[in-house]
């Protein structure tokens, strides 16, 4: 079996059940798990020299929109709140096909890899002009992440009071048939999965009661993960009141969307009952702090719900209301805005960089991942703490969410995704260019 040795760490910040971190380490990756850790470790194949580097686990993204990608920062939608943002994108989204489906997400998963992400989610929740599902599982084929996408679904269109335009959304019935043939096609269960499928209403005002009931008993009978968006913005919370008649954590509650096999994106406006509710069922919150800025949605409560003991993992969420898709820039962005609600002492740069690590295996359901140690999957990322952005730094750890942006080497599953700070499991100069020809496209 291969073997890589990470060999001389300045730092190895293991997130074990101690949050050992380790001075002068090493880190030998056996096939796809990791061996061992500690110092004066050796092999017989490759090294990877590691000094003037803090290595870490691989991050883990648990909310994006990877389409999105090809529709950043467009003009009229930049300034708009949740709702009326979604109208002015919807009808450019209706004119997607598989290759933008397909490029988008290459486009994504490379920004993600780039900036230490070696596990992403994505809810891929409209599918136009034959796109699939399929289209995503590609692309993270080809780049090699550690995958989780959901079949996400839109049921409710203008004419029946939604929001998306008629042409976007499907029929329910056809919807749970393809949640049923991506759960046999492509879920994985097994330990050291590099796809695990899930079931994903869009969001409440978008699918009907009734789906949002049969999502859930679909997904227990496959064995596969229910998320969706919840509780975003004070529009969202008045839409529940008006059309529910209830909080959205009782409408998540009524209809089977609590436990620890559920995970909701963005929980700004999560009461005090609700983040009980949330800690007693194990349900896990995916925390998207750049996008709830952008779009002016508020600060989500991540310090009760941390203190309460709910699962919490970070999200870039998609590229049209971020506009970035780097995960360690949104772990800086999460330890700033509570520090902006609550002050300096409601969390620090290691329990941010917790959350987007370990917090994120936790919400995802996945305890292989996370974490340096023994026999754990090998997701790891080596950050250069070398450059002039770090020069003077005391303390790497702390310092390194705001050190560098991006990762020097990346490796998921005991494969190398990017070295030297540049892909090596895809050409990315020409997916570029070809994401760039798409948007052009998209524009006429
Ligand atoms: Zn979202």
């Amino acid at each position: 079996m291969s073997e890589i040795l990470i060999k001389n760490a300045d730092v190895v910040v293991t997130m074990d059940g101690a949050r050992r971190e380790l001075a002068r380490s090493d880190v030998l990756v056996r096939g796809g798990v990791i061996a061992a850790v500690g110092a004066g470790l050796v092999t017989t194949g490759r090294v990877i020299d590691a000094k003037g580097c803090v290595v870490t686990p691989g991050l883990v993204n648990t909310h994006h929109h990877l389409y999105q990608t090809l529709t950043r920062a467009v003009p009229g939608g930049q300034d708009a709140l949740l709702f009326g943002w979604l109208k002015t994108l919807y009808p450019i989204w209706a004119r997607f096909g598989p290759e933008e489906i397909f490029t988008s997400a290459q486009v994504g998963l490379a920004e993600l890899a780039l900036t230490g992400c070696s596990m992403t989610s994505d809810h891929l929740y409209m599918y136009p002009n034959g796109a699939r599902l399929d289209d995503t599982i590609a692309a993270a084929g080809e780049v090699g992440l550690r995958f989780h996408p959901t079949r996400g679904a839109m049921s409710i269109g203008e004419s029946d009071g939604g929001l998306p335009p008629d042409g976007l959304v499907e029929g329910e019935a056809a919807i749970l048939e393809d949640c049923i043939r991506v759960a046999d096609r492509f879920h994985d269960a097994r330990e050291g999965a590099m796809v695990r499928v899930g079931i994903a209403p869009c969001s409440p005002f978008s699918v009907s009661r009734d789906l949002m009931r049969d999502a859930a008993l679909l997904a227990r009978d496959k064995g596969v993960m229910l998320h969706t968006h919840l509780a975003e913005n004070d529009e969202d919370i008045a839409y529940s009141l008006a059309k529910f008649g209830c909080r959205p954590g009782q409408y998540a509650e009524d209809l089977g969307w609590v436990g620890d096999d559920v995970w909701h994106a963005h929980c700004v406006k999560l009461d005090g009952q609700e983040i009980d509710l949330f800690a007693r069922t194990g349900t896990g919150v995916a925390h998207c702090p750049c996008s709830n800025c952008r779009l002016g949605s508020g600060i989500a409560p991540v310090r009760a719900m941390r203190d309460a003991g709910v699962k919490v993992g970070l999200g870039v969420d998609g590229s049209a209301s971020n506009d970035a898709g780097n995960l360690v820039a949104e772990a800086r962005q999460a330890m700033l805005l509570q520090r902006v609600a609550r002050g300096a002492d409601a969390m620090s740069a290691r329990e941010a960089l917790e959350i987007a690590t370990l917090g994120g295996a936790q919400v995802l359901g996945r305890h292989d991942c996370g974490s340096l140690e023994v026999g754990k999957r090998a997701d790891i990322a080596i950050w250069d703490v070398s450059g002039v952005e770090a020069a003077g730094s005391w303390d790497p750890v702390a310092f390194l969410l705001a050190g560098p942006m991006r990762v020097r080497d990346l490796i998921v599953e005991g494969r190398e995704v990017v070295r030297g700070g540049a892909m090596v499991t895809i050409d990315l100069g020409s997916v570029v260019a070809r994401q760039n020809q798409l948007a052009r496209r998209l524009m006429e």
